[in-house]
């Protein structure tokens, strides 16, 4: 196929308007002759019955005289035509103009009915020349007389008008039609040409540098609006390759401090050839404490680019929450009696609900862990859930030190972690992942939910994560 559009647009642009001047031009031609045959029909009848009326009047006079028919055309005349009057056989009765019957009105031929109404048929008569012709059985049964009368009209000095207009039409219709490729093809160049500019400047953006844009010169219009989408579609790409470029370094420099912890660690070891059992275990732990983080950020980064990549489709299946949130309290109470602080739940309704029970396990963990880490010994960290309207409301509350007014916006971003709070006393392993509330609100909105810091102070802290029902 034709591998240009604008080439592709002239030859569409000259199919169509050939498809309609020809339509257009046939059409002319067959109307125009059309006319001419009815109007000469027309004269044809009208001659027809002069010549019957003529007859009836001669038979009426004097019925014996055997010349009635050359007395009836007597008195006719029919300029740029012939008449002839025949008896049944086809024995010619008289003519005029004289002598002129077999030429220009002969007896009808075996091919043309004769009847008692009136035949017009169309015969290419002496040097070739079209005559329109009628034919007619005429009886007048009061006198025993029986004709056929025919009369014929020359066709050609009508159809000349027409045959000109057809030579006009052959060589104007193929000029026109060159005429208006060219101009089709001028005109989707011309009206092509932005696009065209659009997709070089387009393939020198990647190039040179992502932050140039097309420019839009009128954005009403239907290039505008393409313009203003394809840098749209830019801005996106953009924020998303920034995003990741981010995330790829946030991930490099998260394992890149427990890697040198451990390899300072293990490097101290083997400057010296004995140590005390003491500074093993110590080394040890440090070590088995920075391998615990650096597996838990491995596997929480790769869920998140999982996601990111919309690979990690979600084991839809039907379960209980109040079930599934039991079993994550009792877990976290474990975690929180080792730390002072009583986690409960209240009774909870049964909840049928349709969702990914590990993902969900690991939003409330990861809600339930936040607590437990920020809230001071003795405190006191609750879950609970409730139906209201179509959606389950899931709320993790926590008497503990609260979130600072500065680091509220940010604690849903990736890798993001308060620098000022004190670090988990109870842990060999640094503070968390900064990827706890991220996973956890990316699961809240895969069911279709939402996650939100409801409320927040020096007393504690409330989160809630609203879970739609299917
Ligand atoms: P991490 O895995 O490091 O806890 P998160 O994304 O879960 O990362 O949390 C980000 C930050 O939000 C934490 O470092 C902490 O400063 C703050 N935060 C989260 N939950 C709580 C909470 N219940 N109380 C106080 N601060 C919290």
């Amino acid at each position: 196929m034709i591998d240009s559009v604008r080439v592709r647009l002239a030859v569409w642009h000259v199919l169509v308007l050939a498809v309609l001047q020809v339509g257009f031009c046939t059409i002319v031609y067959y109307m125009l002759s059309h006319s001419i045959y009815s109007s000469v029909d027309t004269i044809l009848g009208k001659v027809s019955v002069d010549v019957t009326t003529a007859l009836r009047e001669e038979l009426d006079t004097d019925p014996e005289v055997y010349y009635v028919p050359a007395r009836a055309l007597h008195s006719l005349y029919h300029t740029g035509g012939a008449f002839a009057i025949y008896d049944l056989d086809g024995k010619l009765l008289a003519d005029k103009p004289q002598g002129t019957a077999s030429r220009l009105a002969p007896f009808p031929s075996d091919r043309v009915v004769l009847s008692t109404r009136l035949q017009f048929y169309t015969l290419s008569l002496g040097e070739s020349n079209k005559h329109r012709l009628s034919s007619q059985i005429v009886s007048f049964p009061d006198h025993g007389k029986i004709y056929v009368v025919v009369t014929s009209h020359l066709l050609d000095p009508m159809l000349s008008d027409v045959r000109v207009i057809r030579d006009i039409f052959s060589v104007a219709v193929p000029v026109l039609l060159l005429l208006s490729g060219i101009s089709g093809w001028l005109l989707s160049r011309k009206s092509l040409e932005p696009v065209v500019a659009m997709a070089d400047r387009a393939r020198q953006i990647g190039k040179v540098n992502d932050t140039e844009r097309l420019h839009v010169y009128n954005p009403r219009d239907e290039l505008g609006r393409l313009a203003t989408a394809f840098n749209e579609l830019l801005d996106r790409l953009s924020n998303a390759l920034s995003q990741q470029r981010q995330f790829m370094a946030e991930a490099a420099h998260e394992l890149r401090t427990p890697i040198s912890v451990i390899r300072t660690a293990s490097e101290v070891m083997l400057d010296q050839e004995h140590h005390e059992e003491s500074e093993y275990r110590t080394v040890l732990n440090i070590t088995s404490g920075q391998i615990r983080h650096l597996a838990r950020t491995v596997e929480d980064v790769f869920r998140l680019a999982r996601s990111d990549m919309g690979h990690d489709s979600l084991q839809i299946a039907p379960m209980y929450l109040d079930e599934v949130l039991a079993e994550v309290c009792r877990n976290a109470a474990i975690l929180g009696r080792a730390k002072g602080i009583n986690v409960d739940t209240q009774e909870m309704q049964e909840s049928p609900f349709e969702g990914d029970e590990f993902l969900l396990r690991q939003m409330v963990s990861n809600l339930l862990a936040n607590s437990i880490k920020f809230t001071p010994k003795g405190g006191r960290v609750s879950l609970s859930m409730e139906r209201r309207d179509n959606a389950y409301w899931i709320s993790v509350v926590d008497t503990g030190i609260g979130i600072r007014a500065e680091a509220r916006d940010h604690i849903f971003d990736r890798f993001y972690r308060d620098g000022s709070v004190p670090l988990d006393e109870t842990s060999s392993s640094p503070s968390g992942t900064g990827l706890g509330l991220s996973i956890a609100r990316w699961i809240a909105e895969a069911h279709h939910g939402t996650l939100q810091l409801v409320s927040t102070s020096e007393r504690g802290s409330t989160f809630i994560a609203e879970l739609p029902v299917s």
